[in-house]
């Protein structure tokens, strides 16, 4: 599903492209349109899903539509200031040619810190991202704006409890409008999330979005390049790595057309597999596939679902899948039945970013080959490392920014 069908504010639109998302993930489908509808969510998703945009987006188009001056319209209570910090990071992207404002409020900084929260917090602001312990902090102070509160979401509520959060929590509500939309994250439903659930939710839509993962036997590796070094790399691969049947991933349709253009010159026996192609087109293809004649298959996502092929032992993604979600659904074409199966990854520097939301997902990072010398200078991965250096970013006062 595309952004444009949610009906989202225009401002909101252009941020969210100047991100760079085009498709919601599965969470941001399902629980989006919930959200704008004016409903309670209950949500067990983990990090990696996409789950932030999911409430941020329909909070943020909301708000622009109705936001109450002087006051505080929504609070994101968080465990740990770490996730404080890449809410507000991202919070700020994505509401960037809007009015919003937005701060993180967080514990263990210096007091100049605190003033500038004390100044946001008691001016009004429309989004705190906070940990519980220093809203509280605030709150004993007085000086909070929330008569005019809207939202409350909890992320990551099962580690908020973990960390022993929950009379904070609790606390924190007693201070809040009773008429106001509750969001809830968390990566698991046990009972104790669903019996804090029951005291702060009003009749809640729940939303499980089960990430399967991939089956242990698939070897998983990537190679860390520039885009153009990608063909001579995958040349190198189709012929050191054995393989009976192998498939490679491109996003795009102009893409798997280039691609099979490119490794037919280079005389490998290869068809391609897209939506442009008729049905008996496609029919064909798979047959040919299937037994063997025709070995290596470029195909776009639409091989990556639901095809039964059994003796696939080799999936190259020649660009990095959108999401997790498609990531362990492409590489799921192999290893089926009894065989292993090895799937690479091929990535340039501008997808670092989307493969470490994937290896967030995975739960460890995926092991990076040495490209071939004679290819020349790779890249480094500094995706994870990008993502820690920021983290020491300040977040100044709120401010209010106009397109
Ligand atoms: P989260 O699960 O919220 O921590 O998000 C994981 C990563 O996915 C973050 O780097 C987000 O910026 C990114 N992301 C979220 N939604 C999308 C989307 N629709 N398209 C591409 N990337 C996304």
């Amino acid at each position: 599903m595309n952004f444009t069908e949610f009906g989202l504010d225009p401002a909101l639109m252009e941020s969210i492209e100047s991100t760079g998302y085009e498709v919601a993930t599965p969470i941001q489908e399902q629980v989006i349109p919930k959200i704008l509808a004016g409903r309670d969510i209950i949500a067990c998703a983990q990090t990696g899903t996409g789950k932030t945009a999911a409430f941020l987006l329909p909070i943020i188009h909301r708000l622009l539509q109705n936001s109450n001056d002087g006051q505080v319209n929504c609070i994101i209570l968080v465990p740990t200031r770490e996730l404080a910090i890449q809410i507000a990071q991202n919070l700020e992207g994505l509401s960037y040619f809007t009015s919003i404002s937005s701060i993180a409020v967080y514990g263990g900084n210096d007091g100049m810190n605190f003033a500038t929260e004390k100044n946001a917090l008691s001016k009004g602001v429309d989004f705190v991202v906070c940990t519980p312990g220093r809203l509280i902090a605030h709150l004993n102070m007085g000086y909070v704006k929330l008569a005019g509160l809207q939202y409350l979401v909890l992320d990551e509520a099962d580690r908020m409890l973990d960390m022993g959060f929950h009379d904070d929590i609790m606390k924190i509500i007693s201070h809040l409008p009773t008429k106001r939309q509750n969001l809830l994250f968390s990566a698991t439903m046990a009972e104790k999330i669903r019996s804090l659930a029951r005291k702060i939710l009003h009749n809640p839509e729940e939303v499980n979005i089960a990430i399967s993962k991939p089956p242990e036997k698939i070897v998983q590796e990537a190679y860390v390049v520039y885009e153009p070094q990608k063909l001579p790399l995958i040349q190198k691969i189709l012929r050191s790595v054995p393989y009976k049947l192998a498939i490679i991933f491109c996003s795009k349709k102009q893409n798997v057309k280039q691609l099979n253009r490119d490794l037919q010159r280079a005389r490998f026996n290869i068809a391609e597999m897209h939506s442009d192609l008729e049905q008996a087109e496609r029919e064909d293809v798979l047959l040919r596939f299937k037994s063997g004649r025709i070995p290596l298959l470029v195909a776009t996502d639409i091989m990556s679902r639901g095809i039964d092929i059994d003796n696939i032992d080799l999936v190259i993604n020649y660009d990095v899948p959108h999401d997790g979600e498609d990531y362990i659904h492409r590489i799921g074409r192999t290893a089926r039945a009894e065989s292993d199966g090895v799937a690479i990854t091929l990535i340039s520097e501008k997808e670092q970013r989307k493969f470490a939301a994937i290896e967030a997902l995975l739960g460890k990072p995926v092991r990076k080959g040495n490209v071939p010398e004679e290819l020349g200078p790779v890249p480094a991965y500094t995706a994870q490392h990008n993502a820690r250096k920021k983290s020491h970013r300040r977040f100044g006062p709120p401010q209010r920014r106009r397109p």
